[in-house]
Parts: structure tokens; sequence; C-alpha cells
């Protein structure tokens, strides 16, 4: 069975680096054997309902500003996965709907580009659902489930604290509430805890602060539905950057 994982992408940049969170998604892709195929669920895709791409070959989204000009020359061209694609659609007892418009976005290759340089295994994506409650996206990841036991590979790429607005480059690690915050989900995981991690709210202003939007934290809450109580968890890049992003990543296995 093929493990589920959480990876915190951070900036695109990390495509073209070599730094401390590239090692750790480096380590996650040897730490377990190849997929037959990955379905990944990208902060940066947020649709009304839930669509699934199902194109043979996606195009390389370079959906970001300002970068230099080598990351947008990265094509990643892995191959869709159209018969995966129709699974999980019907996995999801058909409320998901087909799409053949969006690509692999930058919260898909920036980081498989890492994890899977030689881009030689077939990548389909989900989008987030805007409506969609916590509860309801946990459920929905629950779902997809049994495409690990066809050793798909689903990974969940945002990041558990994600504050665009407040992030302050001279700061190393995280501000005081981003750290909180990170250590409250990771202590929730450890302990299987995942109703007070779908009802993160009552956690009052840390919450606020570290999910101003939903669209970076939602993807955590896919993998946790996909995941089995009684497996291992693993954590990688456990650290916050810039004040306001943690990095922390989770494979379930
Ligand atoms: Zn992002």
């Amino acid at each position: 069975m093929s493990p589920v994982i959480f990876i915190g992408h951070g900036s695109p940049i990390n495509a073209i680096e070599n730094n401390e969170f590239t090692k750790g998604w480096k380590e996650i892709s040897s730490s377990f054997p190849k997929p037959d195929a990955i379905l990944s669920i990208s902060a940066h895709w947020v649709t009304n309902g839930t669509k699934v791409l199902i194109s043979e070959h996606p195009e390389t989204i370079h959906d970001f500003y300002g970068f230099p000009k080598s990351l947008y020359d990265i094509e990643y061209k892995a191959n869709g996965s159209p018969n995966f694609a129709e699974k999980t659609i019907k996995l999801l007892e058909d409320t998901a709907t087909r799409n053949d418009e969006w690509g692999l976005d930058h919260g898909t290759w920036s980081v498989l580009h890492i994890m899977y340089p030689k881009a030689d295994i077939p990548v389909y994506q989900l989008s987030i659902d805007k409506y969609a409650s916590p509860q309801e996206i946990f459920e929905i990841g629950k779902k997809l489930k049994s495409l690990r036991e066809e050793n798909v590979l689903i990974m969940g790429s945002g990041n558990i604290v994600h504050n665009l607005g407040m992030l302050d480059f001279n700061e190393n690690g995280g501000f005081e509430w981003a750290i909180d915050f990170d250590d409250y989900i990771k202590e929730k995981i450890e302990k299987r805890d995942f109703a007070s991690i779908i009802n993160y709210k009552r956690l009052g202003e840390i919450a606020k602060f570290s999910i101003p939007t939903t669209e970076h934290f939602n993807p955590l809450l896919y993998v946790l539905g996909a995941s089995n109580m009684d497996e291992s968890v693993k954590i990688y890049n456990n650290t916050c950057m810039a004040g306001s992003l943690s990095m922390t990543s989770y494979v379930f296995s």
C-alpha cells in the first residue's frame, strides 16, 4: 500500500534550490518504493465543487509572478493518468467532474521536480472544493483511501501555517503563534486526534493568523482522511520560516 503524504511546499523557488527543505523532500521520496501514479491535491487549484484532471499530457502551469526566468523554463513532463482519474471520479460517487483545462500547478510540480526529477510517474490532480467544510474535505479524503491499495501516492501540497501578509524575511524561524499552531497540529497528528484538527477554529487567534485563507491548510485534511489510524507517521522539515510559514511535512505509511 502506498503511503499518503502532506508536503509543506513554501516558495516555488525551492524547485531550483538545494536547501534543507528539498533535502527533506528527497528523503521522503527515497523512503518508499516508486508509486504507479501520483494524485496531487494542491493548494493552488481551488474550484467550485471537486474537479479531477483527466488530461493525458497535463501542461506545466507557472502560476506565480516575479521569479527568476529559470523557474519559468521548467517543464515537468509527466504523463497524466486518465485511468486513475476516472477511478477517482467513481470513488467520489460521481460528485466530482472531469477537467482537462488545468495542468500541473506549482504546488504539484515544484515539489515533484525535486522528489521525482525524471517525471516518469503519471501525475493527476484533484481540486479543492472551495465550499466544502473541513469535515466534508476529510470525508472526501476517506473516499480516496482505496487508491493507495493500487499504489497511487496521494500527495497533499500546501502549508500548515501560511500567512503571506505577515511574512518577514528578517525572521529566521517562526513567530510564536506560528510555532504554537504548527506544534498543535503536530501533537494532534501524533495522537491521531483528527477531530481537534478538523475543528482548528476553536483555537481562536492563532488559527486565524495561521490560516487566513484555507487553501494551503485544506490539503492536509484530505491526507488525514486518506490515512489509517494504525499506521506510522514520519515528520520532515519540521520548521517555520519567515515568521508566518511552516514547512512541516508528514508521511503516513
Ligand atoms: Zn503555495
